[in-house]
């Protein structure tokens, strides 16, 4: 039998009431993406779409992570950041930018990389894709908000894709971008007649990838010709990866090496040329699930999920990450693309 509530109760049911709704609503991370560098005109509405889509993955799993006010102008210290224009590839620095409370922005847009000016981005067949990040000259109160082992801020990116890969098959064009219509992103509704059925690359998975190394599973030393960074540039993600012994190299990072399967707590190989995706063979959770950062051959999904293992290594550097296994993707094989 329910009680009549006394006045007291309803007073503080009531003051309850006034409080939650006076308050703000929770902050979540944001990944703003910028369209205005697009000057070839790759980002359609629907592929803006998959893009906030791709975001949300992360985002949905990171509402308890915090990323601090970026602001030498009241913090002290020093930085620069590199803008990078996503559709020609040219850099240019900016000292001292504010990064807004949770926030960070992404420029996209498209090149043809057989055009491009940085030469590991050439060898690409049409699906290629890259991100590119570097923060300089980092100092005073800046280096332990920019440049702390233990918390890594992800810093506003540039993220750029193949144009190639939407321009039709070709003679030298052998790959294309393929943007799901399904909303439902776990149905591969690739036509099964289609010839070239196997000549694609998810344009979706493509985005997680690179999102990925946006937000710090990144190693600046691979873009060191071509983009200067401060030597602790994603400390957090460098200093969690060492040497085996053998030539190769590990990430030693305690969350995502409990979800290495079957070598559960053990440091987890990388690939020994880049050190900024797993080495071939690593699965998480279980033998079916691959990895998103993978430069693996015969990677059978066409479109592979940020792997639990992965949410792991951001929990390394310092996210909060919400603990929601995500549905699992078991999806149609084709090649895998040159993700860089
Ligand atoms: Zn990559």
């Amino acid at each position: 039998m329910m009680k009549m509530k006394s006045f007291q109760t309803r007073v503080l049911l009531w003051l309850f009431w006034l409080l939650m709704v006076s308050l703000p609503p929770a902050e979540a991370v944001n990944i703003v993406f910028d369209y205005s560098y697009d000057s070839n005109g790759f980002f359609t509405p629907d592929r803006r779409v998959l893009l906030e889509r791709a975001a949300a993955a992360f985002t949905s799993r990171m509402t308890s992570t915090t990323w601090a006010r970026v602001d030498p102008t009241t913090a002290g210290g020093h930085y620069e950041l590199a803008v990078i224009n996503p559709s020609t590839l040219s850099v240019s620095w900016v000292t001292n930018a504010i990064l807004p409370t949770n926030q960070i922005t992404v420029r996209v847009g498209a090149i043809d990389f057989t055009k491009s000016p940085i030469a590991m981005m050439t060898n690409s067949t049409g699906d290629g894709a890259s991100q590119l990040l570097s923060i300089l000259n980092v100092s005073g109160a800046m280096t332990n908000l920019l440049a702390n082992p233990a918390l890594f801020r992800p810093v506003d990116a540039t993220i750029t894709f193949d144009l190639q890969g939407i321009k039709g098959f070709s003679a030298t064009i052998t790959r294309q971008w393929y943007f799901p219509t399904n909303p439902d992103l776990n149905i591969v509704d690739l036509n099964p007649a289609d010839p070239h059925q196997s000549d694609y690359s998810d344009f979706y998975d493509g985005v997680i990838h690179e999102l990925g190394h946006v937000l710090g599973i990144h190693n600046p030393l691979v873009y060191q010709t071509i983009l200067a960074s401060d030597p602790n540039f994603c400390v957090a993600w460098t200093s969690r990866v060492q040497s085996d012994g053998q030539g190769g190299y590990v990430f030693t990072g305690a969350h995502a090496r409990q979800f290495y399967y079957n070598h559960v707590g053990s440091n987890i190989p990388l690939d020994t040329d880049t050190r900024c995706h797993w080495a071939d063979g690593v699965r998480s959770v279980m033998a079916t699930n691959w990895t998103s950062l993978s430069y693996e051959s015969g990677r059978p999904y066409f479109r592979v999920p940020f792997s639990e293992l992965e949410f792991g290594a951001l929990q390394d550097l310092g996210y909060v990450i919400t603990p929601v296994p995500k549905a699992s993707l078991s999806l149609a094989a084709t090649n895998s693309n040159l993700n860089l």
